[in-house]
């Protein structure tokens, strides 16, 4: 329980009626792409400059874009791990704070112990009181959200196939910027094969929570979300010096004494919970709900009622975040367990880049191919009239402003190089560059340094499925230099046989 991405549906559209306050945040957006080589035949795969190419694909540029377009594509190689760095003491134990909720604040201070645990001072009295806070946190929010979900329940639904375009509109933003990460990273076969297959689909890739064949609600994961991301929960826990990740005991007590007694008193709402207020993705597929609780009548040929618009585009939001969900490398995911500070903190604040550019595209009205992706078109395939600009909803990291302003911190830290570090991590695995340990704890200050001239580079592997370690290539490609160059700068090293863990140096270009 509790290592699952979920996030929060739309909630209610703005433009027709005023939601209740409890459920007004959708949890994000997302964008469009423009088509960059014109048809969508003759589209590559999502590449930056620099990005490695595949013999067809550079064939076929050579084709469509001359020899010139060839050549800077495949010497230009991005480095994208340009100013990254492991971090030092400094930086891990200021990252330690944003990572760790109960972490000293202070270097060489001391961890925060929960006032509940066994020898603490009145031990067993603060965990009544935590229990007793947790509790009415956790009904505090339910009871805010009822009346919203049992209008989405009673609410029409619209077909799920009118919500694949949101979905591509949504992954083609998301490939555009993060592409080049994703496809240098160590993956294994079925990995592979899951994106490269993955489509938005209806009923194969995008899954509809209310449709029983396709979802099945977990009342006990929708708890344990709401104990780790309601606001007042988090906190009481802080007040209490308490962290679920921190200790067997500490999540003993969630389960047993907060989680199991609220989904016993609250099993059928919190089922409505599950199926009408998240989305959520596992690798391959992705889940939403498309029910259409507000009010406005279509006329016979005319364009969709302005509250479905946006639900079109709040749902384009929100398959952004989910999508990158899908992009997280394993070993990142095997790192950080059940940690929604890293994994959603991270995602969201991916989410946030792609949809920073894009809103104002699709609010400007800017991108005809992303509304008409987005909204669908008339019978004669031109777009519908009447859009206006607050059927697209501003940017909202909704309840997990806290896990971004904390991922963010993480980018800030880390100086110059950050955002490359966290790309590499979230995307490639390299935790390392964001000072975590494959337990998800802090790791220590590097005790050498790389020669002058180079960097020390931290061959990954993808833990799953029996495991598949960077290549020689791929490792390259992550830094900016060619496979020469890199056999070169090791001199001696079996590049086909290196193991994770094993450090390589890379050749630093000015
Ligand atoms: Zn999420």
């Amino acid at each position: 329980v509790g290592d699952f991405d979920r996030d929060e549906g739309p909630g209610a559209p703005v433009l027709a009626e005023p939601a209740p306050a409890s459920a007004a945040a959708p949890a994000l957006a997302p964008a469009l792409l423009t088509f960059a080589g014109g048809a969508a035949g003759s589209r590559l795969a999502p590449a930056r400059a620099g990005s490695r190419l595949a013999p067809a694909q550079v064939l076929r540029l050579q084709r469509a874009a001359g020899n010139r377009a060839v050549t800077k594509l495949i010497v230009a190689r991005d480095d994208q791990h340009k100013d990254t760095h492991l971090p030092t003491a400094d930086e891990l134990a200021k990252i330690n704070v944003q990572v760790n909720p109960t972490a000293p604040t202070a270097k060489g201070g001391v961890e925060k112990q929960w006032d509940g645990a066994s020898g603490q001072p009145d031990f067993n009295n603060q965990r009544a009181a935590l229990k007793a806070e947790l509790s009415e946190a956790l009904k505090n929010h339910l009871d805010g959200k009822l009346p919203w979900l049992k209008k989405q329940e009673a609410a029409p639904k619209l077909p799920l196939a009118n919500f694949e375009g949101p979905g591509r509109a949504a992954k083609r933003a998301v490939d555009a910027r993060y592409g080049a990460y994703t496809s240098a990273a160590a993956l294994t076969a079925p990995v592979v094969h899951d994106r490269s297959v993955f489509a938005f689909k209806a009923g194969v890739h995008l899954k509809d929570r209310a449709n029983p064949a396709h979802f099945t609600p977990d009342p006990a994961d929708v708890a344990d979300w709401m104990a780790q991301t309601d606001v007042f929960a988090r906190e009481a826990q802080k007040r209490h010096g308490f962290n679920k990740d921190r200790s067997a005991d500490e999540q003993t007590f969630l389960n047993d004494q907060v989680i199991k007694p609220f989904v016993a008193a609250r099993k059928h709402d919190l089922e409505l919970y599950d199926i009408y207020g998240f989305a959520q993705s596992s690798p391959g597929q992705i889940w939403i709900s498309t029910a259409l609780a507000s009010k406005g009548a279509a006329v016979a040929g005319g364009p969709p009622p302005p509250a479905e618009r946006w639900l079109y585009w709040s749902t384009w939001e929100t398959l952004v975040h989910e999508y990158i969900h899908t992009l997280e490398h394993p070993a990142f995911i095997a790192m950080r367990g059940g940690n929604r500070i890293l994994f959603e903190g991270f995602c969201e604040m991916f989410t946030e880049e792609v949809l920073l550019e894009w809103i104002p595209i699709a609010k400007g009205d800017k991108n005809a191919a992303l509304r008409g992706e987005v909204e669908g078109k008339d019978g004669s395939g031109n777009l519908w009239p009447n859009f206006e600009e607050k059927m697209v909803p501003a940017y909202n990291p909704g309840e997990y402003a806290d896990y971004v302003k904390r991922a963010k911190e993480i980018r800030n830290i880390l100086g110059s190089g950050g955002e490359n570090a966290v790309r590499a991590a979230f995307f490639q695995g390299h935790i390392e560059l964001i000072g975590l340990r494959s337990t998800g704890k802090i790791a220590s200050a590097p005790t050498t340094s790389a020669p002058s001239g180079m960097r020390f580079h931290q061959v990954v592997s993808d833990p799953s499925n029996g495991g598949k370690i960077e290549t020689a290539d791929q490792i390259a490609t992550q830094n900016g230099v060619s496979v020469v160059e890199l056999q070169s700068a090791n001199p001696g090293v079996d590049l086909n046989a290196l193991k994770a863990g094993d450090n390589v140096l890379i050749p630093v270009k000015p």
